[in-house]
């Protein structure tokens, strides 16, 4: 779908972008490819979109595979592919808020997120679409320094782990704001994550864990896990996996999470 597209279908639509919604149509062909071309997609896959907008991702998917399912939020956009775009199951609901029967179907994720929800949207993603294979997300390109990020830095957070537990992250290349109808103030990027055995731990309650280690950044980890375990059993899981009592949450591992989480479960019970 190229720019002139775009503006022909937004026009005889009568379609206004909402920037409440975060609406930037992509509108650059070689671009649109090679996120396609990321997905890896089988014609067996289910792949599920989040944000189709006017279908410029959607349109080239639904070509791949018959399994294929949207969440978009706006009413007018989930219309207008409902009634051009067959054979694609047309969800109009808000992604964060919908619930999904079968997460565990799906095998490829995609999504030009919307930059005001991507936290919340990649978040559910990891805690809850985990079993699939394969995701691949447009994003600001200043929001990599909290996806990509190491212990001990100010960005350090849930959202850092999760994806660094889900499995192997790679940057994969820049998008100029040219790319879009309309065009956003800022650089995107493309982003891809392939699933590993560590992402096994991921679920929505390992993800309330994560927000009540960092409820207060600057308090003790210790501290933190206080309102969600009993003082002894805290004790004895940082024992048991040498932490220090003086722990700060941004100063643990990826990989220190997911062991302390399970080893509150298996002391306690109370999570
Ligand atoms: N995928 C299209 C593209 O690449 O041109 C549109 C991308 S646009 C950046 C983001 C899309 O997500 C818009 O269509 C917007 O309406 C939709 N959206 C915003 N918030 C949403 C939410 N909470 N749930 C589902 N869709 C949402």
């Amino acid at each position: 779908m190229n720019r002139e597209t775009v503006k022909e279908i937004m026009q005889s639509e009568g379609i206004l972008p909402q920037s409440k919604f975060g609406q930037n149509f992509l509108c650059d062909e070689d671009i649109i490819k090679s996120i396609v071309d990321l997905c890896e997609i089988k014609s067996e896959d289910q792949v599920l979109e989040i944000g189709p907008g006017l279908g410029s991702i959607t349109y080239p998917i639904s070509e791949l595979t018959d399994n294929f399912t949207c969440v978009e939020i706006d009413n007018g956009l989930a219309g207008y592919l409902t009634e051009n775009l067959q054979g694609v199951n047309i969800i109009n609901d808000d992604f964060i808020k919908h619930h999904f029967e079968n997460p565990e179907c799906y095998n490829v994720i995609v999504s030009n997120i919307p930059y005001y929800v991507m936290t919340d949207i990649m978040k559910k993603l990891f805690a809850e679409f985990n079993k699939a294979g394969r995701m691949v997300f447009m994003v600001e390109d200043d929001a990599i320094a909290r996806i990509d990020c190491k212990p001990n830095t100010k960005q350090y957070g849930p959202l850092a782990i999760l994806c660094a537990l889900y499995g192997s992250y790679n940057y994969e290349f820049k998008v100029p704001y040219t790319a879009f109808v309309p065009q956003p103030r800022t650089t995107s990027a493309v982003i891809s994550f392939t699933r590993e055995g560590s992402a096994d731990i991921l679920n929505p309650d390992f993800v309330k864990f994560l927000n009540n280690c960092f409820a207060m950044r600057r308090k003790l980890l210790k501290k933190n896990l206080s309102s969600i375990a009993k003082p002894e059993v805290i004790d004895e899981v940082f024992r048991e996996l040498s932490i220090s009592d003086t722990s700060r949450a941004e100063e643990l591992e990826p990989y220190q999470f997911a062991s302390l989480y399970k080893c509150i479960i298996n002391n306690s019970k109370q999570i």
